[in-house]
């Protein structure tokens, strides 16, 4: 009787932690729906299998809460942080955008935060995450991309037609990419970006299809609507723009963005680097190429610095070679060696 009375505790127990179990899954699952690399198969890294069947003293409890932290943790190391960006800012299509969201705005108030603001608007080309280590290899990825794109484009401009709205699960509204012939060199530059990415070992890309689309709102931007009962983002807001065309913007530049840094003063992401596409430039060297020859410059400097340093010192202490007379000799007369390079 006794055992049997342990064991339905230990079963209430059981159902008790399967169901905490059960509800972080759940949870975690729903805003890493939202994550851009959500798709990616984390649940077995994460090690979330079975239930232990332990009782729940007060200690195992707190033990257990810190494995849920850690596994939440774990879930979000997965979170890109770093997205190639196409900037959309002809002016006709953000007009377009901004009365839309004025549109939805007049429907409920409430959802003006949710707006995506003025400047930022873009398409994801790419996402990614990158350490700080990392963010060199993500210039130079950018870099090793030009050529491939200017190889699907063959030289013609890849214009991009927008039209009508839709949502992703009622979450985020975005503004439609036409169908059309646009359609196929955009997705081959995104699986160049991914590939060319990849191929640097960086983790980059997402298991879900890429499928283009222009952002103007995000629930999840907003996490107190949520509490009072706006969950979704009604149909009927956006009705009016269903079939609506919002104009075109001419592919002109990639950059490699942060999703957390600061934004500019435009309103635009920051941006580590950028490549230009077509002949817009008139032939000036890229933002990325800039960035890499500084980068280079600079480095070489503290090589030669050090290695200058090193030599020095060497010949310090090497004994019988003279210099260590005419270094001490310099130091007595108050002259130091680099002041005279
Ligand atoms: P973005 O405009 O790229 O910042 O994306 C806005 C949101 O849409 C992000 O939270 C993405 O996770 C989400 N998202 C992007 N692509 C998809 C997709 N194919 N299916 C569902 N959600 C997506």
């Amino acid at each position: 009787y006794a055992k049997e009375e342990v064991n339905s505790s230990e079963c209430e127990n059981m159902a008790g932690r399967k169901k905490m179990s059960e509800e972080f899954e759940a949870n975690a699952m729903d805003s890493l729906v939202d994550m851009p690399l959500a798709t990616i198969d984390i649940k077995d890294d994460c090690g979330i299998t079975d239930v232990p069947q332990v009782n729940l003293e007060r200690s195992e409890e707190n033990e257990y809460k810190d494995q849920i932290k850690k596994k939440k943790k774990k879930y979000k190391d997965y979170q890109p942080n770093y997205f190639l960006s196409i900037p959309i800012t002809n002016k006709e299509v953000t007009k377009g955008i901004k009365i839309l969201q004025n549109a939805v705005i007049q429907q409920d108030k409430r959802l003006a935060k949710a707006m995506t603001g003025d400047g930022s608007f873009h398409i994801t080309l790419l996402v990614m995450k990158l350490n700080d280590d990392e963010v060199n290899i993500g210039i130079d990825a950018l870099l090793e991309l030009k050529p491939f794109i200017e190889e699907i484009l063959q030289g013609k401009h890849l214009i991009l037609p927008f039209e009508g709205v839709d949502t992703f699960r009622n979450q985020v509204g975005f503004v439609k990419l036409a169908e059309g012939d646009h359609m196929n060199p955009l997705l081959e530059i995104a699986e160049a970006a991914k590939r060319t990415f990849q191929e640097k070992g960086i983790l980059a890309g997402e298991s879900r299809s890429f499928k283009p689309h222009l952002t103007f709102m995000k629930l999840s931007q907003v996490p107190w609507l949520r509490k009072v009962g706006v969950k979704k983002i009604d149909p009927k807001f956006y009705e009016k723009f269903i079939s609506h065309r919002f104009g075109e913007e001419m592919l002109h530049r990639i950059d490699l963005c942060s999703m957390l840094k600061k934004k500019q003063s435009n309103g635009y992401y920051h941006c580590e680097s950028s490549i230009v596409i077509g002949d817009k430039n008139g032939g000036e060297p890229d933002d990325a190429e800039l960035v890499k020859l500084s980068k280079r410059l600079v480095e070489n400097a503290v090589l030669k610095a050090v290695q200058q340093y090193l030599e020095e010192t060497q010949n310090k202490h090497k004994p019988g070679d003279g210099s260590t007379v005419k270094t001490e000799e310099a130091d007595r007369n108050g002259t130091d060696n680099d002041n005279r390079k």
